[in-house]
């Protein structure tokens, strides 16, 4: 057996990314599916611990200065989002693999800084279909639509950064194929 690695998945904005790591989670609780912390407030139904950790400005701040973050990025121009580090470190040394599922530029600081860990893009089977689902979750106004959009289209852009590239057409499929590449 090899050591479990770190696979960091990321994707362009309403690819699917959250849906297909949380099935992923439940299906497979061995793996170690990082919590972020975010400064954005909760949405309804989202619970403290298990979608996010959610912080103030200042609770954020203190936790770049303390070191606690192995990458954090400022989403759409918006919101701060981070990977607490110590519970990913306790999960290899745990033997267990770690799934961190986050934004591009957070994806880039993991590589810089993280040379064993393997990436995997997540892409939607058009661009069109990207387009529809984008629209379709309709929990966004049109001027931060316009900017998620605008997001996605640099982030289709950056997939030749990834060492792998994951379909998700069919959701069960694509939780498949994903967890046969972090088990790898
Ligand atoms: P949402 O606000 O819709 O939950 O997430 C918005 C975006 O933040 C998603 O693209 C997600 O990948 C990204 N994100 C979530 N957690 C983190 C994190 O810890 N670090 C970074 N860099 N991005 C994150």
């Amino acid at each position: 057996m090899t050591a479990p690695r770190l696979t960091v998945v990321s994707g362009p904005t309403a690819v699917g990314k959250g849906t297909v790591v949380t099935r992923l989670s439940q299906e497979h609780p061995e793996i170690f599916v990082s919590v972020s912390v975010t400064t954005r407030p909760p949405r309804p139904g989202e619970i403290e611990g298990v979608h996010y950790h959610f912080v103030s400005a200042d609770e954020f701040d203190a936790l770049i200065a303390g070191g606690a973050l192995l990458e954090w990025a400022t989403v759409h121009g918006l919101h701060r989002y981070g990977t607490p580090r110590t519970p990913v470190m306790q999960a290899i040394a745990d033997g267990r693999p770690a799934l961190l599922e986050i934004d591009l530029q957070g994806a880039r600081q993991v590589r810089d800084n993280w040379p064993d860990a393997q990436f995997v893009f997540l892409a939607p089977p058009s661009w069109e279909e990207l387009v529809s689902r984008l629209v379709g979750r309709g929990t966004e106004s049109a001027a931060q639509r316009e900017r998620r959009l605008e997001t996605a289209r640099a982030e289709m852009a950056a997939q030749a950064e990834f060492d792998f590239v994951v379909v998700n057409g069919e959701i069960g499929q694509a939780v498949k194929d994903l967890v046969a590449l972090v088990c790898l």
